[in-house]
């Protein structure tokens, strides 16, 4: 992941790019040689505080061993990243500036050495996290506890660089026929299944749904799949034909 000084020193090239060349109407020639010098910068969102998020050029990302690099077709805006941009960071998780984002669909573009199974143009997903599988919590199979996380954060750009511990244990691949746009939201749905299977329920059991965003919408179809009667407590009256649209004829 690009460091802060590296963004800001690609973050000046950029100006210089776009901004000297035009105004002191260089010939195409040095434009060419901008170029060149900046062929390793790519487009990032970076967060830097409080509601203070920018587009900047950041280096290329390299894969180490055991990572993946990936263009990314599709990233999606998760609860958690509003909260993470309102209160301005993430303790655990983030230090400042930072790539930011973390649902995403992509491409893979490069490998790291010792990367097996996955080629260049596979179509893949990879998971906001993924556990060590080898301290005390992950050996009692308690991986959201696992004390040696690794993120995956930073969906909100051209390209991003999956790290070797996701690729080996939450690299998912997107079946044909998945949109991108679709599959960049497998983690939250991941949530919503696991939510749903814990919740027992059985057919023709009645659920309240507290809430018809994203997530809700998610339990709806779940829930119903499992053929549960859901009713919605939210704060939008939505028309009949709304449900319809997202559900069809699911029992709602
Ligand atoms: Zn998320
Ligand atoms: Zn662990």
């Amino acid at each position: 992941m690009a460091t802060h000084d590296h963004a800001l020193g690609l973050r000046v090239s950029f100006w210089v790019r776009f901004c000297i060349p035009s105004f002191l109407g260089f010939g195409l020639e040095k434009r060419e040689v901008f170029e060149q010098s900046l062929s390793d910068a790519v487009l990032a969102a970076l967060l830097y505080g409080q509601e203070d998020f920018r587009l900047e050029q950041v280096a290329d990302p390299t894969p180490a061993a055991g990572d993946v690099v990936i263009k990314v077709t599709a990233a999606t805006t998760c609860g958690t990243d509003l909260k993470v941009w309102r209160r301005g960071g993430h303790a655990k998780m983030l230090s400042l500036p930072t790539l930011f984002g973390h649902e995403a669909a992509g491409q893979i573009v490069a490998l790291g050495d010792e990367v097996t199974g996955w080629q260049l143009g596979d179509r893949v997903v990879a998971n906001n996290s993924a556990p060590c599988l080898s301290c005390f919590f992950c050996k009692k199979q308690e991986y959201s506890l696992c004390t040696d996380l690794s993120f995956n954060n930073g969906t909100f750009a051209e390209y991003l660089k999956i790290p070797a511990q996701i690729v080996r244990h939450n690299l998912l691949p997107i079946p044909p026929g998945v949109p991108d746009a679709i599959a960049a939201m497998t983690e939250p749905l991941a949530c919503v299944l696991h939510g749903a299977a814990r919740s027992n329920t059985k057919p023709g059991d009645r659920v309240v749904l507290l809430g018809d965003g994203a997530i809700g919408l998610m339990f709806a179809g779940a829930l119903a799949q499992l053929g549960a009667e859901v009713f919605f407590i939210r704060r939008q009256q939505r028309s009949p034909s709304h449900w319809t649209e997202v559900w069809g004829g699911a029992n709602l």
